[in-house]
């Protein structure tokens, strides 16, 4: 299908880019990014700043209204936002920053979805074993009525198959959207390693990574604010549900790929083996951490068919993509590397699912252990 040139307002672009190039002095504008209540969707809005900031204490603490974000009581509603992750604005260009916030209650108590700041202290204390993280985000282009982009209206594509890194108008969906938001992402600096069309048509991927520590779930999360915001430019709409098509539809995730010093190191076979036998011990433990509803929505994707290992098993093996790990047959020829947890959901939060890996196979201890 041919993409309206508009944005979802209808505004033509070239009449949005007359304002755009207008200049702006001295002046920068912020758009402050957080994780709203629901623990899986984003939520933005700017402020104007006097001079262009070039850190991340040169940000002011800034607030918000909580009752609207599902995350305070109306009568208590202020939420601080307060900057981690600074980023060069793609969508307005110059000097303009995006940053994202953690967020804080009233009395400076974290948000119920604020998971970075424990996931921070735990990566902290983990810093000797340089933890690297690459997360394959998974996720689904949509119509705004809610229909998979380009399929029948009345019906299904033909079956998987010819859809996975495919070519063509009648094989991919949506490129126009991937494309402009690889590229955003590497004019912000964000550590995109790659892209691919997916099994389901529709259905895409992008690779971010290697990132060491903290840096996976902030440079994630800001890679998917900046794909909801490319896809409103288009009228599309992308989803992270991790089974968005009942039936025989691939599903979504987000393999987390994991190494430390150790496995990167000559026959860090041995620690990869060792980690997956540690992993083993706590799988319910993981499930719980790798959706935003504590295992609900990743029961409908890992189910056993479609490339996933079901949701009650813990299965391990080298190049095997129906495995809950899988050991990349080059790390087995080469007798180091990494390995891939293919159990976190699409929808996850790389800040749980970075922190459990951390804590199951560096700590080997959970604070209710
Ligand atoms: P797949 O074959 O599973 O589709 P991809 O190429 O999509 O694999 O993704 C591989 C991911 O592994 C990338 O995100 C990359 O950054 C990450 N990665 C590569 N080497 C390492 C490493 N040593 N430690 C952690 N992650 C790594
Ligand atoms: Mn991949
Ligand atoms: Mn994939
Ligand atoms: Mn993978």
């Amino acid at each position: 299908m041919a993409f309206p040139i508009t944005s979802s307002q209808g505004s033509k672009t070239e009449t949005l880019l007359k304002y755009l190039n207008l200049a702006q002095g001295e002046q920068v504008q912020v758009m402050y990014v957080w994780i709203d209540g629901t623990g899986e969707n984003v939520r933005a809005k700017t402020k104007t700043l006097n001079a262009e900031p070039h850190s991340i204490e040169e940000l002011p603490i800034w607030n918000y209204d909580g009752s609207s974000t599902y995350q305070a009581e109306g009568s208590n509603s202020d939420v601080y936002l307060k900057p981690v992750c600074m980023v060069s604005d793609p969508f307005r260009g110059g000097k303009n920053k995006l940053v994202l916030c953690e967020t804080f209650k009233y009395n400076w108590k974290p948000t119920e979805t604020n998971n970075r700041l424990q996931c921070k202290k735990t990566m902290d204390l983990v810093k000797e074993a340089v933890p690297w993280f690459g997360i394959e985000q998974e996720y689904t282009l949509m119509d705004v009525d809610g229909h998979p982009l380009g399929w029948p209206k009345n019906g299904f594509p033909a079956p998987q198959g010819p859809y996975y890194c495919g070519v063509g108008a009648n094989k991919v969906f949506g490129r126009d959207v991937v494309e402009s938001h690889y590229r955003a992402c590497i004019y912000a600096g964000i550590k995109i390693g790659g892209e691919n069309a997916e099994v389901m048509p529709s259905q895409w991927e992008y690779q971010i990574g290697p990132c060491e520590g903290i840096e996976m779930g902030d440079h994630l999360w800001i890679s998917r604010f900046m794909l909801h915001r490319v896809c409103e430019d288009f009228n599309i709409v992308a989803s992270l549900d991790p089974k968005p098509v009942k039936g025989d539809w691939n599903g979504a995730g987000c393999h987390t790929n994991f190494s430390t010093i150790g496995m990167r190191a000559p026959e860090g076979l041995i620690e990869i083996e060792a980690a997956v036998d540690k992993l083993s011990t706590q799988h319910d433990r993981h499930i719980r951490c790798y959706d935003p509803n504590k295992g609900a929505d990743n029961a409908r994707r890992l189910t056993g068919a479609h490339e996933t290992s079901p949701i009650t098993d813990f299965s391990a093996g080298i190049a095997n993509r129906g495995c809950s790990i899988r050991i990349p047959r080059q790390v087995g020829e080469d007798r180091c590397g990494y390995l891939e947890d293919r159990r976190p959901a699409s929808n996850c939060d790389p800040y749980l699912v970075t922190e459990a890996i951390v804590k199951t196979v560096i700590l080997g201890k959970w604070e209710d252990d």
